[in-house]
Order: C-alpha cells, then sequence, then structure tokens
C-alpha cells in the first residue's frame, strides 16, 4: 500500500539509506540485484526492477524472452550493517505480473503453501561454517588463524581470539539484524569459522543465508581478508557444513510437532510425525545431495576420514540417528527438531529447504517409516557390512547426486519444468567440465611413472 511504502521510505531515510537493493538469486543461491535511490522505493516495490534472467546463472530464460521483476519483501529487509547506505531486500521474481515458477525463493515459497495446506508451518536453522583466509599475494591464500597447525583447532579460544575484531564485527551485525546469535566458535580446521543463531520461519532463514553470505564476505574484507564458503578447500582438514535443523510447528498453536508427547516409538527425542518426515527426506536423499550438496567439491566434504584431524564429521550414509554426527540425519540431545548434516555452506538455501521439505511432507502423507535409528559411529562399518544392512550411501560424486536427481519425479514437481531442466543441465556441465578437467594429482602420479 502506498502508505506503507511511504513509512518505509521515510524510516529508511532517517536511518540514512540512500539505495535500496531489489535482490534476488541466480541457481547458486548468490544475491544479485540492481541498486534503487530510496526516492523510487515505490516503483521498485512494484516490481520497476527488471532483469534478463539468460544473464544468470542456470536461470532458464533465453535473451529474446520477456524480462523478469524482482518483487522486493520488505519483511525481510536489511539494512546493510557495514555500509548503513544501503537496504539490501530480498525478493521474488514475477514474470508478466505473476510468480516465476522458476525463481528458487519462489519454489520454497510453492513448498511452504503445500506444508501450511497440512496445518504446517516449517522452522529452520542453518548453521554456518566458513573459512576466513588471506590473500598471499602469489595468486595462493591462507587461513587466518594457523597458530595451532600441530595440534586440533577446533574450539580452540586463542584461534577465535586472534580474529575476535573479525568476527566481533560479523556477530555484532547478525545481531544488529536482529538474528540473535547465541554462539560463535573456532571449528575444526584452521581458520574455519561458525556462527549460531536463532532459526525463524524457512523463507526467512533461507534469505539470512543469502545474505549472511554477502554480509560475511564484505565484513572480511574490510578486515584484509575474503570469506570462503567453498565445502572443502582443504583435502586433509574438514569441510564446511550448513546443516538444516528443521521443526514442523502447528499453523494454529505453533506448537512444535516434532516435541515428542508420548509418541517416540524409537526413542530419539521427536514425535512420530518426525519419523514419517525423515523416513521422506531419506527415500529422495540422494536427489536432495544434488541441491544441497551442489558442487563437485561437496562431494569431497562428505567422507569418513580427514587425514589430519580423523573424523570429518560429515555424514556419509543415508540413515538416521540421534546424538551421531555420522548419519545424514541427526536428531540432537534436546530433541524436537530434526539435522539434515549433508548440506554445505554452498547450497542455495531456497531450493534445498523446498525439497527436504516436500520429501519430508511426502513422508507424512504416506505415513513412510525410517526404520531402526543408528546410534553407532557408521564410520566403523566396512562397505560389506554397510550393504548387509541394507543402508545406502550418500551419493559418492555431483554425478551420482545429478543422477539421482535426475530421476527423481518429486524434484521435477517442486523445481517445476523449467528450472528442473536448467538444474540438470547446469550441474551436468559443472560435472564434466570436471571430469575432462586433468588435475594436479594427475600429472604428479602418471607423467613420469610409466
Ligand atoms: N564441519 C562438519 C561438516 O562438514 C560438521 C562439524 C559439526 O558437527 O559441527 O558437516
Ligand atoms: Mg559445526
Ligand atoms: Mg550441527
Amino acid at each position: 500500500r502506498s502508505s506503507d511504502i511511504q513509512a518505509l521510505q521515510q524510516r529508511l531515510t532517517e536511518a540514512g539509506v540512500k539505495y535500496a537493493i531489489a535482490s534476488y538469486v541466480d541457481i547458486h543461491g548468490i544475491s544479485k540485484g540492481k541498486f534503487v535511490p530510496v526516492a523510487h522505493l515505490g516503483q521498485m516495490m512494484a516490481g520497476s526492477e527488471l532483469y534478463t534472467g539468460a544473464a544468470l546463472d542456470g536461470v532458464p530464460q533465453d535473451i529474446s524472452d520477456d524480462e523478469v521483476a524482482a518483487i522486493p519483501d520488505a519483511a525481510n529487509l536489511a539494512i546493510c550493517p557495514w555500509n548503513r547506505q544501503l537496504a539490501w531486500f530480498p525478493g521474488s521474481l514475477y514474470l508478466n505480473g505473476r510468480p516465476f515458477e522458476a525463481c528458487s525463493r519462489n519454489i520454497l515459497i510453492r513448498q511452504l503453501e503445500a506444508a501450511r495446506g497440512m496445518g504446517y508451518r516449517c522452522n529452520l536453522g542453518i548453521e554456518t561454517e566458513f573459512f576466513l583466509f588471506r590473500d598471499t599475494g602469489d595468486g595462493g591464500f591462507a587461513p587466518l588463524s594457523d597458530r595451532d597447525t600441530a595440534g586440533k583447532p577446533c574450539y580452540d579460544p586463542r584461534a577465535l581470539m586472534d580474529n575476535l575484531p573479525i568476527m566481533d564485527a560479523l556477530v555484532a551485525a547478525m545481531n544488529e539484524l536482529g538474528w540473535d546469535v547465541y554462539s560463535f566458535d573456532h571449528e575444526d580446521a584452521n581458520g574455519q569459522f561458525e556462527t549460531d543463531f536463532r532459526y525463524a520461519d524457512a523463507l526467512t532463514m533461507a534469505d539470512r543465508l543469502v545474505f549472511f553470505r554477502l554480509m560475511a564476505n564484505e565484513i572480511a574484507r574490510r578486515h584484509g581478508a575474503f570469506a570462503s564458503f567453498m565445502p572443502k578447500p582443504f583435502a586433509d582438514r574438514t569441510g564446511s557444513g550448513a546443516h538444516y535443523n528443521l521443526s514442523l510447528a502447528d499453523l494454529e498453536t505453533g506448537d512444535n510437532l516434532f516435541e515428542p508427547r508420548g509418541d517416540d516409538p524409537h526413542d530419539c527425542g521427536v514425535s512420530r510425525l518426525a519419523y514419517h518426515f525423515i523416513a521422506g527426506v531419506l527415500r529422495h536423499g540422494a536427489a536432495i545431495s544434488a541441491v544441497i550438496a551442489p558442487t563437485v567439491n561437496s562431494y569431497k566434504r562428505l567422507v569418513r576420514q580427514g587425514s589430519m584431524s580423523g573424523s570429518t564429521w560429515a555424514p556419509v550414509f543415508l540413515c538416521y540417528g540421534s546424538n551421531n554426527r555420522t548419519n545424514m540425519i541427526r536428531i540432537p540431545g534436546a530433541g524436537g527438531r530434526i539435522e539434515c548434516r549433508a548440506a554445505d555452506i554452498a547450497c542455495n538455501p531456497y531450493l534445498g529447504a523446498a525439497l527436504i521439505l516436500a520429501a519430508g511432507l511426502e513422508g507424512i502423507r504416506e505415513g513412510l517409516e525410517p526404520g531402526a535409528p543408528h546410534h553407532e559411529n557408521m564410520y566403523n562399518y566396512r562397505d560389506a557390512e554397510i550393504a548387509a544392512q541394507g543402508i545406502r550411501y550418500l551419493p559418492r560424486s555431483l554425478g551420482e547426486a545429478i543422477e539421482a536427481f535426475a530421476a527423481d519425479p518429486l524434484a521435477r514437481e517442486v523445481f517445476g519444468e523449467a528450472m528442473f531442466q536448467a538444474f540438470v543441465d547446469y550441474k551436468t556441465d559443472e560435472w564434466q567440465s570436471y571430469q575432462n578437467h586433468v588435475s594436479a594429482w594427475e600429472i604428479e602420479r602418471y607423467l613420469k611413472l610409466f
């Protein structure tokens, strides 16, 4: 409404904002958008900012197609804490006045509507693991905290203290936006950090993850560093997950429906409904991997062992259990939610949340059962034992994942035909280009071997 827009305009102007960013995302979940002077906010909110979809990675449009408009969602706007002249508005794409089917954010919105139709609201918390590096000037990079290479840097307060100026700036920025950070730490690889903040509805959390990567990068740059969201920059150290912590709430009462009420058949700390949800996610787990572990590099994270620190803490198997980090799905101690651990920090959170939610809802609709939980360390099993128990592996490469995605009718339905095809084509290309590439490892190993 025009009075609302005027009030917003006034609020932003009073806060010193000069430009609004009408943002939307490409296939990677990376924020794109034009800058609009606040005087033109009304037009921007009405969809004045038009884009040629074909200019972006993986947006299924031809250069001759009608342009798409980014319609900002003022509910989740963020005044950029590192530059308060800028207000970032997440937005969805529209084509000729109607929601553009192949927009990542719309894909999640459609799934949230499906959940609402069943009486649920979806809550989501995403844990952000990432690296802080500096350019070494010779084309290389080095972790910001490197004081403990001999031991385990995990939870090392010294490494965090060394980098407190940058981490404090990031955490303060998150809190300025009302995200409510409850802890942050140094993770298990040198230069790896994590910030944890309060869950929200799934759309808000997806908007926040997109903005988080933008913000962490900008804040790091101001400190002479850069943030990396590459899932596994070092072969011998842990990678960066983006664990999705999910629950469904009753639309009317807001009650957490994953909280058990005397109906926890497997004694893991969640309700029967949550087990159906888990069963759906496991059924579609291979296709989901293509979306939440979307790069060639993602599959170097999803392995048992890192030679430096022993465990990678990353899942390898399509199964679930209680406080167990080797399964795709963990039910953390406090219960009442499930944690999907296969996701990494390079994911497009709209697409990831949409497909996980769709799979979970299918599990609920069909009353699927996930079988018995695995509380044991799955890394200790040999292949034969895994096979004997009928446990499936998560895909072991992007190629395998994308094959599973392409074969999954649910993925097609959730993404819509155009985006489904675009995703398969883009990722197949990415995989083939990797396979055709000859790596330094191969040269070193084979060039003079024979
Ligand atoms: N970095 C691990 C991963 O790749 C997770 C470690 C943890 O559980 O916090 O998922
Ligand atoms: Mg962690
Ligand atoms: Mg976690």
